[in-house]
């Protein structure tokens, strides 16, 4: 019979369990000197342990001939509870249907001792997704259990449980793995299964895993199964865990501290064309945004030193290095706030995720039509060292140098000489968004306002912001609310979008 790979290779002595060393120590040691407790609470995130941990204490106290406090899986005692036929090892899925009446009926049971091993063994998974009436049920027998009674409880979320559980049991805390055990402990699997696996495959699934074991090797599973099963190469695996590529994910963070929102959102479209995962895809900018903080911070700081979760080449990470000097600190710190924003509403929106994303992407690129001190403080520190700009201009340019950029906006503006700053912007930005059109909202709030000859002239900064605008719905929106701003008719018009350098130029005006 088929059996997946994490429960195929599911420790089955206490130091095969990875990274949980501060609670496997304890349990070996209170098995060797028979002081187990009669009640023990296991929390952590999933994936760390915590079942794998109450199984094999469960064997280890019922266990004929325990080896160093483990299980030795091989008496009749070790046999029977690894295939489920003990009487006495039951396992109770507190979030399920019936879970509720299993705990009751616990009660009625714990006064016979034990039918064929040596202790009757309890374990409660999910145990903060009791009710109230079934805590007090399981209360009343962690209060006093007979000799042969021992309980494990496990829960992800440990807030949930009642305080007069909790005080009934001996508390363990599994950790996330590290990134490197995992890995070597995927390594170690494909060496005995006959898988062929390069080193950045493995160092990719334990990235994606986030500390849990069990994902990982699901991860490996899924890779295996796509793949053919005995070579896993890193290219396939990226495709196949729907992880976007290194370069494009250090792209499109550049055009966003650019500022160029067309080019990244162009990235963005094609990696979702590409079915990659959007919400893995913001984490991984989140992961790149913290490495660009690590160099920044620690300047001449070497690959093998960087601890990062990417696999970067070389060659990668000197284009890093000089990423890193391009990108303010304050920058870095505005994108952690948004992509981190972004990461929390990706893990509970199934779907809108490309919205998300895109809005994410969107912020990133313009911090100007955000609130907040890090909005504020990212454009401020971009302004000092010029960075949205390619070549770093002054904050005020010449008079000549303005000229030549006038010279250049006029081919793009019809007619320069007869327009005035639009002074009611604010007012009709708050109007869009009273009326809820989020995405005109939000490309008007970056683009230029001007009057001419008594038309309103919208400026959109990309080509993307003019695309949005200039559609009939958003013309006639924006024309409606202009119309309430002003208390009189006003026509709207669109125009095109300046080249990068007018777009710039834009951007100080509308700062000083
Ligand atoms: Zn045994």
């Amino acid at each position: 019979m088929y059996r997946a790979l994490y429960r195929k290779w599911r420790p089955q002595s206490f130091d095969e369990v990875c990274g949980q060393e501060h609670i496997t120590t304890v349990l070996k040691n209170q098995v060797l000197s028979s002081t187990v407790s009669h009640a023990y609470l296991f929390c952590g995130t999933h994936g760390t342990g915590k079942t794998t941990c109450a199984k094999i204490l469960a064997k280890a106290v019922n266990c004929e001939n325990p080896i160093d406090g483990s299980p030795c899986g091989k008496c009749s005692s070790c046999v029977a509870i690894d295939n489920g036929t003990a009487t006495d090892v039951l396992e109770i899925d507190a979030a399920s249907n019936n879970g509720v009446d299993s705990i009751r009926a616990i009660r009625d049971e714990v006064v016979y001792p034990p039918s064929t091993l040596k202790k009757r063994v309890y374990i409660v998974d999910e145990v903060h997704m009791l009710t109230d009436s079934a805590n007090n049920a399981l209360l009343k027998t962690l209060e006093e259990p007979p000799e042969y009674v021992m309980f494990v409880l496990a829960t992800t979320e440990l807030q949930k449980i009642p305080s007069t559980i909790i005080s009934r049991c001996q508390r363990f805390e599994f950790r996330r793995i590290d990134g490197e055990v995992i890995g070597n402990r995927v390594k170690h699997v494909c060496d005995e299964e006959g898988i062929n696996i390069d080193e950045e495959s493995v160092n990719l699934i334990a990235r994606l895993s986030d500390g849990a074991m069990r994902d990982a090797l699901s991860l490996l599973e899924s890779c295996t199964a796509a793949l053919g099963g005995d070579r896993i190469e890193y290219e396939a695996t990226e495709r196949q865990l729907g992880v976007a590529n290194n370069e494009d994910v250090v792209s499109l963070l550049k055009y966003a501290a650019e500022g160029n929102v067309s080019e990244a959102m162009n990235v963005l479209d094609g990696l979702y064309r590409n079915s990659r995962d959007l919400a893995t895809l913001v984490g991984q900018l989140n992961f790149l945004t913290r490495d660009l903080l690590v160099i920044q911070s620690l300047p001449g700081i070497g690959l093998n030193k960087l601890g990062s979760s990417f696999c970067f080449s070389k060659s990668m990470f000197e284009e890093l290095n000089v990423l890193a000097k391009e990108i303010t600190k304050e920058q870095l710190l505005y994108f952690f706030e948004v992509l981190s924003e972004a990461q929390s509403r990706l893990g509970y929106s199934a779907q809108n995720k490309k919205m998300i994303a895109e809005m994410a992407v969107i912020k990133l690129s313009t911090p100007r039509f955000v609130d907040g001190i890090e909005a504020l403080q990212a454009r401020v520190s971009a302004l000092e060292a010029g960075v949205p700009v390619k070549a770093a201009k002054p904050a005020a340019p010449k008079v000549a140098e303005s000229k030549k950029v006038e010279e250049k906006t006029a081919d793009v503006k019809a007619a320069p000489q007869a327009s005035k700053p639009f002074s009611n912007r604010a007012e009709l930005l708050e109007a869009l968004s009273r009326k809820g059109a989020g995405a005109v909202y939000a490309f008007a709030s970056t683009a230029n306002f001007v009057m001419k000859d008594g038309v309103l002239c919208i400026v959109p900064d990309s080509d993307i912001a003019e695309d949005k605008l200039s559609t009939p719905k958003a013309i006639e929106l924006i024309t409606e609310c202009a119309g309430e701003v002003m208390r009189t008719a006003i026509s709207v018009q669109i125009e095109k979008a300046p080249k990068t350098e007018v777009q710039t130029n834009m951007f100080f005006e509308e700062l000083f």
